[in-house]
C-alpha cells in the first residue's frame, strides 16, 4: 500500500493544503484543498472517496474535482461517509445553489459522484484493501480509518478530542505500522482544542497511553505556522514513541 500525504494542515495559505490522503492510486481519504496538488491525468484515477466528516477542511475539494473529471472518468467516483456527513453534502453542497448537483450530472444513471452513507464500525473491501470506518469525538460526527491491505495496517484519526473508540478499534487488530493522528493545536490553546473537538499535545499523549501497538507516528492537522511548537510539545508530552510531522508531499509504502 502506498500514501501519499496530498494535504494535512489545518489551514491554507502558499504550500499549506488541507486534509487529504491518497492510497495508491485509486482511493482518497479526505478532499480537502490538498486534492489540487494532484495532475488531471492522476485525478482521473481516482474511483473511491471515504470522507471522515463535512466539515469545509475536508471536502473543499470535492466540488472542484467535479468540474476538473466530469468528463473524463470511467464511472461515477464513489463518496463513503456517515449519514449526517453526506446528508450534509446535499443539503449544502451540491444543493444547486452553492455548487450544481453533480450527483445527477451528466444524468441520474451515470453522474460524477455517487454518495454512500456507510456505518460506524463497517468493514469496506475496495481492490484488495479492508477500510474499517471508526467513530471518534468531534463537534460533528466524525469518524477515522484504519486501511489494511497485504498485511500491513495504516489508520488515520479524522479530526478528533479525547475518546476510547479509536483506540479500541486500533487495539481489536493484531497490528498497526502507521498512524495518522491530529494535533490542531499548541498546548497554549488546549482549551480552545477541546471545545473545537480536537487535540492538542497534552490530550493526545494521554491517549495514546490506551495504544497497544507501537506505529511509526505522525502528527497531522496543524494550525498553520505552529507546527513547530505543536510537534516539539508532542515530542516532549509522548513518551515512547517517534513523532513525526506531517506537511505534505510525504510518501510512505508498507
Ligand atoms: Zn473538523
Ligand atoms: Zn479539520
Amino acid at each position: 500500500m502506498r500514501i501519499k500525504v496530498l494535504g494535512s494542515s489545518g489551514g491554507v495559505a502558499r504550500g499549506y493544503r488541507t486534509t487529504s490522503f491518497l492510497i495508491d492510486d485509486d482511493l482518497l481519504i479526505d478532499a480537502g484543498t490538498g486534492v489540487q496538488e494532484m495532475d488531471i491525468d492522476d485525478m482521473v484515477n481516482i474511483r473511491h472517496i471515504f470522507l471522515t466528516h463535512s466539515h469545509f477542511d475536508h471536502i473543499a475539494a470535492l466540488p472542484l474535482l467535479a468540474d476538473t473529471v466530469f468528463d473524463k472518468i470511467p464511472a461515477p467516483i464513489e463518496v463513503y461517509g456517515l449519514a449526517e456527513t453526506i446528508g450534509a453534502l446535499r443539503e449544502h453542497v451540491f444543493n444547486n445553489v452553492l455548487w450544481p448537483d453533480f450527483t445527477r450530472i451528466p444524468n441520474r444513471e451515470n453522474p460524477v459522484f455517487r454518495l454512500n452513507e456507510i456505518d460506524r464500525g463497517s468493514v469496506h473491501q475496495v481492490c484488495g484493501r479492508s477500510i474499517e470506518m471508526i467513530p471518534v469525538q468531534h463537534i460533528v460526527p466524525g469518524v477515522g480509518y484504519r486501511v489494511e491491505s497485504a498485511g500491513k495496517a495504516f489508520a488515520f484519526s479524522g479530526d478528533t478530542a479525547s475518546n476510547d473508540s479509536f483506540w479500541e478499534a486500533l487495539n481489536r487488530h493484531e497490528m498497526l505500522d502507521l498512524l495518522f493522528v491530529e494535533s490542531a493545536f499548541p498546548n497554549a490553546n488546549c482549551e480552545l482544542s477541546k471545545r473545537s473537538g480536537h487535540y492538542c499535545p497534552d490530550t493526545l499523549a494521554a491517549d495514546l497511553k490506551k495504544l497497544r501497538h507501537s506505529p511509526r507516528i505522525c502528527i497531522s492537522h496543524p494550525k498553520p505556522g505552529e507546527e513547530s511548537i505543536i510537534l516539539e510539545e508532542c515530542r516532549e508530552a509522548i513518551i515512547g514513541h517517534k513523532i513525526e510531522g506531517l506537511v505534505g508531499n510525504e510518501h510512505f509504502a508498507l
